[in-house]
């Protein structure tokens, strides 16, 4: 049977069409029946008489009906297919739904977010969550045709990996046939990316998940997925401008302006002073309500900082770079405090959505940043070790960025909340959508994992 799409509807005055989808609202007037169809294309009015009686919203029908144009006064010029409706022949239920639990026709930010992750399937249906949803899909789209003009390689790498230092807590996952070990899933690919470097590959990209098991915020989640890239044989301007030039052309191509081009670069030192933080936002009241996007860069932060117990941890990334001229200080660990790092950061409006820095390649120098975080030379190279071996067997220089999606996307579209742009998000007591995990496991998964749960 031919398939029309609601959406094309208005082209179709005259003829026998066949539509496939929801009853999105029913207005009963006794002798004629409308309901409201609506399938991914969009809404079309249907008008019957008893065969639509038995219909209530979220059935899901299959119908046979004549395109009629409406009589000037009665067109909806709200509705696309406004100028239309559809006269039913024959409907078909294929699924009777039960009441459904919220409304799907206001933009559900009035609705309890525990029901609403509940029946996500339900609440995706709005309007709102379609567009955010689908902008999703196209712009990811549109960063891939990007990278990949630009000579980028698409690399998946493991979700089972090593724990690693990169500031959060770990998602572990114990090991069955090694009971007492642990994988961890990645808080990003970082390693595994610069390995990348090291085998030749020289423009990586990929569009990552990575787990950290963090505070939930309504600007961080359990787990968010990234444009994560690396390339090698670059220096900090150069994945800079990559960066800029790739951010600047997905954005505009969705009809976004962007207040100043190229990105006004702050230093680290300047933003606090201004700011009084490293993110911060540059847009007046005016480019608020006309949806303009400021973005900026943050540099050259302290490549240390001080941790509570009066020693040093990284500030960003353990395998970022001092600046050039830094590379004595901290090859001597000397001068702690006041090495610069490479890295830099991308802020949107006021939320940080990228960060990167050129990486040690060396590995004097990767342990230097680790001896002066406290670790001796045995942690190092139990850690370490697979690491500071690739970067003795022909390691290019190399760096990187990595941009959370939700983050970035929920700023482009001037959302308060990631879940928003996700299709199933963990709730901010951190269960999963619909499917309610975390979930106890059985004793007999347990014995066979060698763990035990006490208290
Ligand atoms: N791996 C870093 C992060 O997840 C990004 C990068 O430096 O490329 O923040």
């Amino acid at each position: 049977m031919k398939k029309t799409y609601v959406g094309d509807t208005p082209t179709l005055i005259g003829q026998e069409v066949t539509l496939y989808g929801w009853v999105d609202t029913k207005r009963d007037h006794k002798k004629i029946v409308f309901i409201d169809l609506r399938d991914r294309s969009g809404i079309v009015q249907v008008v019957g008489m008893d065969d639509l009686k038995v219909l209530s919203s979220g059935d899901v029908v299959c119908l046979r009906g004549i395109v009629k144009e409406r009589p000037e006064k009665l067109r909806n010029p709200k509705l696309a297919t406004g100028n239309v409706e559809i006269e039913s022949v024959e409907c078909k239920l294929l699924n009777k739904s039960e009441p459904l639990p919220f409304p799907i026709d206001t933009d559900g930010y009035e609705i309890n977010e525990e029901m609403r992750l509940r029946y996500r399937y339900v609440d995706m249906r709005r309007q709102r969550l379609q567009r955010n949803i689908l902008f999703r899909s196209k712009f990811i789209r549109s960063v891939r045709d990007f990278l990949y003009q630009e000579g980028f390689i698409e690399i998946e790498t493991p979700l089972l990996t090593k724990s690693t230092p990169e500031g959060s807590r770990d998602f572990v996952v114990p090991s069955r046939m090694q009971p007492g070990k642990f994988y961890a899933l990645p808080q990003s690919p970082q390693q595994y990316k610069q390995l990348l470097m090291g085998a030749g590959f020289e423009k990586y990209f990929q569009i990552a998940r990575c787990l950290r098991d963090e505070d939930l915020r309504a600007d961080r989640g359990f787990e968010h997925t990234q444009i994560d890239l690396e390339m090698s044989f670059v220096e900090r301007d150069d994945v800079m401008a990559l960066d800029e030039r790739m951010i600047t052309k997905v954005v505009e191509s969705f009809g976004y302006t962007i207040k100043e081009k190229p990105f006004p670069v702050f230093t680290y030192h300047e933003a606090m002073e201004k700011f009084g933080a490293d993110k911060f936002d540059l847009r007046t009241e005016e480019d608020k309500a006309n949806g303009i996007l400021a973005f900026a860069w943050v540099i050259n932060f302290p490549l240390f900082e001080k941790t509570d117990e009066g020693g040093w941890t990284f500030s960003h990334n353990p395998f970022s770079a001092p600046l050039p001229e830094h590379r004595e200080k901290l090859l001597k660990q000397e001068d702690i405090g006041n090495i610069i790092s490479t890295q830099y950061d991308m802020v949107c409006n006021g939320h940080e959505v990228g960060g990167g820095s050129i990486r040690n390649h060396e590995s004097s120098a990767l342990r230097s940043v680790f001896r002066i975080m406290g670790y001796d030379d045995g942690t190092i190279d139990v850690q370490f070790g697979h690491m500071l071996e690739a970067f003795r067997l022909g390691m290019p220089p190399h760096g990187g960025i990595a941009h959370g999606i939700e983050r970035l996307l929920m700023t482009i579209l001037g959302e308060d909340y990631l879940r928003e742009v996700v299709a199933f998000p963990i709730t901010a007591g951190g269960k999963t959508a619909v499917m309610n995990a975390p979930s106890e496991l059985s004793p007999a998964q347990l014995r066979e994992l060698g763990i035990e749960v006490i208290g």
